[in-house]
């Protein structure tokens, strides 16, 4: 089995599965709780929740806990958009962000909220003199993607900071999920950060949303106090030590690990480029963890179904698109409906072993011949 799809989840690693193990084993009381086994818990977790946010460079009032990044990405989107209305309903976005973040941001629309949809360049960044055209008194929220989950697009997020520096009634929101694991991440200049530990090797289920001081937030989950006032529920003590762990792993020999994936990822372009109906979409701005590519007048679904029979996966979009649509990543940097429409995402991890992509090499080009014509 080659497993080719580590931008939509990743195993998880034994370290972090016997965290969770072993912390669900030890610690009955429920963190919020006054009695003795309460209080336990509530040590431990106040000990994952530091550790966390030294390897992170925050400040531990600063960490907000949810069930994953789509809900870090909604509590930050409407949470800011319902705390801050009275300053404007203006929100500035792009095309590229995941729809755990265009979900929000039309469901706000539809509340009355103006969005606006930055252009991006041909290599897929933002394009920073259309952000400023776009930018107005009564924008209260920019939300750009750190690195985007369908071509890979690492954008100049700390010159966008700098730029909404001059808005002081715009907060800066970050979807960091494809972003934190992988690359270092700076968090200067930015109000709200989201990312879930499941696309590190960490468990499904939890994911956080990091939040300036300075900033307030309409919750979505109303409730008693958990671990902050901004999200409501009984703390998840073994998942959040688990998320502890996992980023701590994470973050060991970061750029190693790039730069291994690095030249995987260029032996895939070098041979991919032979084919000629194949494009790359991926520009010299992508990570090198994920590759995109369109397959010029094929359906990618079928693609996706023939490697799947050399027990290969890979996906065609984000795992959480609507099928047999176009892209909109890809469209917004191509600007070519067809090319949107046949895209495979390769998505590589540190574990993928030179072997794995000469042996992935092999069946699509098997698979290519059966199928374009
Ligand atoms: N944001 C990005 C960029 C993603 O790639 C994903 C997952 O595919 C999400 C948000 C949603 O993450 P989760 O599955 O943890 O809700």
């Amino acid at each position: 089995m080659i497993y080719l799809d580590y931008a939509a989840t990743t195993p998880v690693n034994e370290e972090v599965l016997k965290t969770f193990y072993d912390i669900s084993k030890s610690y009955i009381g429920n963190p919020n709780s006054t009695h003795k086994l309460g209080q336990e818990a509530k040590s431990c977790l106040d000990l994952s929740t530091k550790k966390i946010a030294e390897i992170l460079k925050v400040k531990e009032s600063e960490i907000i806990y949810t069930s994953g990044a789509t809900e870090a990405n909604n509590l930050a989107i409407k949470g800011i958009a319902n705390e801050y209305k009275r300053y404007g309903k203006h929100i500035i976005s792009t095309y590229l962000e995941h729809s755990s973040v265009t979900g929000p941001l039309t469901a706000l629309q539809n509340q009355g909220f103006e969005i606006d949809y930055v252009d991006v360049l041909d290599n897929g960044l933002v394009d920073l003199e259309h952000l400023k055209e776009l930018l107005r008194e009564d924008t209260i929220l920019v939300s750009i993607g750190y690195v985007d989950s369908e071509v890979g697009i690492k954008q100049d997020i700390n010159e966008i900071g700098k730029i909404l520096l001059s808005y002081p009634n715009c907060f800066f929101h970050v979807d960091a999920t494809q972003a934190i694991g992988k690359i270092p991440v700076s968090f200067e200049n930015i109000d709200l950060i989201s990312f879930a530990p499941h696309k590190f090797y960490g468990l499904n289920g939890i994911g956080i949303l990091i939040k300036k001081e300075n900033v307030l937030l309409e919750p979505l989950i109303h409730g008693g106090i958990s671990t902050t006032i901004f999200r409501s529920g009984t703390p998840n003590l073994a998942l959040i030590a688990s998320a502890e762990k996992a980023i701590s792993l994470a973050n060991m020999d970061i750029e190693n690990k790039y730069q291994y994936v690095k030249n995987l990822n260029q032996r895939l372009q070098q041979s991919l480029k032979e084919y000629s109906k194949v494009r790359i979409n991926s520009t010299d701005k992508s990570i090198p963890y994920i590759l995109n590519i369109s397959i010029k007048g094929i359906s990618t679904t079928n693609f996706q179904k023939e490697l799947e029979n050399y027990d290969i996966y890979v996906s065609t979009k984000s795992a959480c698109c609507a099928p047999n649509t176009p892209s909109r990543p890809v469209y917004a940097i191509t600007k070519d409906r067809k090319l949107a429409l046949s895209t495979l995402r390769i998505s590589l991890s540190h574990y993928t072993t030179m072997e794995d992509i000469d042996t992935f090499l092999d069946c699509f080009d098997k698979c290519y011949k059966k199928l374009v014509k």
